[in-house]
């Protein structure tokens, strides 16, 4: 990729140096929610003084940033001020770093970038607007078509915790436009799981590489519709200069510049594998493995009630194209380490059945993680294990997760709405597959989940 900075600007050198921190090194759980961003930083001509400008996306409804949000960012930043400073000084060699200034950034540009996005975010948590449709329609293949076309440098954002769909999806695009000469990386901020690394062709990036590069023209969310699912990465993906979503889920809006939605694809890569048809690019090997990964990791193997005629004709043709099912469930489902079934028998003996036996809720603490070797990635598949007794409609996997949240799984059986039931966690999802992450702690949420489940179902 081509860099847009070849040294000499301080401003621009000092910006990217506190980018850097903010996602690594400065800790203030005032900073944690990964929505700060430093807009531009001026510095004086006698390098006295730099201006630093900010701006955020708010937790307030919609994403609105409140005077006391400024305040406590003002003051983390004024807490983290001697540790910038020392990490510019010695990072640039300078004799006398300047002071610094921090600013909330206010200019029009940026402003009115973000209160579009935010605009919008806060008509997804209308109601009005939900009664009324209030929405963008979604676009067409060939309005997407259109725009990819027209763009240079293309950016794609799996979803956090990240699947065999969101990263089968997201590299067969990016393997697609790099056939048509496009600079595209898929941008991460975490390991891929062990068993579909297999996918990755050399397409992902950590953001904090990307972070000196020229901007996107576009940057797409895949298999997800909401920038807070980007774990660190959300502040990044709103500075690009136009937003696309590509995903299946019913709980997404169509609220970015360009959108895709449908949600009778049973996986995101079955809407990939119809854009790169419509895009002209020749689906090859690995294209058409990364397209299947998505598809059979999203059906459990062509077995949910999402699968359709229209998914095992997708699937035909994948294998034409070189696709050796044998061999993607070897990595995928028969590679385990043995850690991983340590791990399925702690959480095994944390069962509990609520309802009669129509709902069961099992939970792994972090110490239990960490006492039987396990990682987190490993958890994957937990809760349809669980939904497979006979007579549970609902199951429920919750766990705490490294940063101290909790995290839910829930899948239900042939009726149960689990995409609502995440809903009151602020969670979404599929009605038969939903998750959530929360900051409460993982008792509240067993009990809060128990009481819903025993009203409910
Ligand atoms: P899992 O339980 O495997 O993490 O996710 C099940 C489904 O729910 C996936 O389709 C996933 O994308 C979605 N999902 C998981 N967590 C969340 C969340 O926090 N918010 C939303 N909207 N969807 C989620
Ligand atoms: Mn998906």
């Amino acid at each position: 990729m081509k860099k847009n900075y070849r040294g000499g600007r301080i401003g621009e050198e000092i910006k990217r140096i506190i980018s850097e921190l903010l996602l690594r090194e400065l800790k203030d759980p005032r900073f944690s929610s990964g929505m700060v961003s430093v807009t531009g930083v001026k510095a004086a001509d006698d390098g006295t003084i730099a201006t630093v400008y900010f701006t955020m996306l708010g937790s307030g409804v919609g994403g609105d940033v409140s005077a006391q949000e400024k305040e406590a960012i003002l003051g983390a930043f004024a807490s983290a001020k001697g540790l910038i400073r020392k990490e510019i000084g010695s990072r640039l060699g300078l004799r006398h770093t300047p002071d610094l200034r921090f600013q909330f950034d206010t200019s029009e540009d940026y402003g009115r970038h973000i209160e579009s996005i935010i605009g919008t975010l806060k008509r997804t948590s209308s109601a009005e607007a939900d009664a009324s449709g209030d929405f963008p329609e979604s676009d067409v293949l060939e309005d997407l078509v259109e725009v990819l076309r027209d763009a240079g440098i293309i950016y794609l954002f799996p979803h956090e915790n990240m699947d065999g769909d969101t990263l089968g999806s997201s590299v067969a695009l990016c393997l697609a436009l790099r056939k048509l000469g496009k600079d595209c990386a898929v941008v991460i901020d975490e390991k891929i799981p062990n068993n579909i690394m297999f996918i990755e062709n050399g397409c992902t990036a950590q953001m904090t590489e990307l972070l000196t590069e020229t901007p996107a023209d576009i940057s797409i969310l895949v298999d997800v519709a909401e920038p807070e699912r980007l774990s660190g990465r959300s502040a990044f993906f709103l500075q690009s200069a136009k937003t696309m979503c590509v995903d299946h889920h019913v709980s997404s809006k169509p609220i970015f510049d360009y959108n895709y939605i449908d949600t009778e694809a049973s996986a995101t890569s079955e809407i990939m594998y119809k854009l790169i048809l419509a895009l002209g690019v020749e689906i090859d090997a690995s294209i058409a493995e990364a397209v299947y990964v998505g598809i059979v990791t999203d059906t459990g193997r062509f077995q949910y009630d999402n699968t359709s005629g229209k998914t095992h004709r997708i699937a035909a043709d994948l294998l034409e194209k070189g696709v050796s099912p044998a061999r993607v469930s070897d990595e995928i489902y028969h590679s385990r380490r043995i850690e991983k079934l340590y791990l399925e028998k702690v959480v095994l003996s944390t069962l509990r059945s609520v309802s009669g036996g129509k709902g069961v809720i099992a939970f792994l603490t972090q110490k239990m993680l960490v006492d039987t070797g396990a990682l987190e990635e490993e958890t994957e598949g937990i809760a349809e294990k669980l939904r497979s007794i006979r007579g549970v409609e609902v199951s429920a996997f919750v766990r705490e997760t490294e940063d101290g949240r909790t995290k839910g799984s829930m899948r239900s059986r042939s009726f149960y709405d689990v995409a609502e039931l995440a809903g009151i966690f602020g969670g979404g999802g599929h009605i038969r597959a939903a998750g959530f992450t929360t900051s409460k702690p993982l008792s509240e949420v067993i009990a809060e989940l128990a009481d819903v489940l025993e009203k409910t179902l």
